[in-house]
Parts: structure tokens; C-alpha cells; sequence
């Protein structure tokens, strides 16, 4: 895999390049899956496992981080009512 930085004459124009051989980026991109499987599955606070969770947002959480994440904003709720 080749990791190309520009040259001062061309890095106004261009940025960062990655090459790689088609196996080579087939293997990154199977990775890529593998990562995002992981993180669908992963507490995003803590990295124990977790799940999808939805509300105002989807975040992947463990249960207590679901719990604390849950009563945070139940709090900033009543906050805002007064
Ligand atoms: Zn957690």
C-alpha cells in the first residue's frame, strides 16, 4: 500500500493519497464491515457490549450508560419547562 503526500509544488492542489492493490483494498473494506458490525454492538461510553438505542439520537449503548444517557436528559426536559 502506498501512502502518497503531495509534493510543496503540488500540496496547494492536493491532499493526502492512499493506493493499494485491489486485494489489499478489498481486505480494508472487509474490515471496514467488521468495524461497523463492531461498533453496532459496542457501549460507544464505556466499549462494553451494547445496542442500538434510539430517542433523540442512535447511539449504540451499554444498559447502564443507557440508564445515565436516559436520566441526563430527563434532567436538561425539566430544565428547559420552567
Ligand atoms: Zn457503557
Amino acid at each position: 500500500m502506498d501512502i502518497i503526500a503531495p509534493d510543496d509544488d503540488r500540496a496547494r492542489l492536493e491532499s493526502l493519497t492512499v493506493d493499494a492493490e485491489p486485494d489489499t483494498l478489498t481486505r480494508i473494506h472487509v474490515l471496514i464491515r467488521e468495524a461497523e458490525a463492531e461498533a453496532g454492538r459496542t457501549c460507544e461510553d464505556c466499549g462494553k457490549p451494547g445496542k442500538l438505542r434510539r430517542g433523540g439520537w442512535v447511539r449504540t449503548l451499554c444498559n447502564e450508560d443507557w440508564v445515565r444517557h436516559q436520566r441526563r436528559h430527563e434532567d436538561d426536559g425539566a430544565g428547559s419547562n420552567t
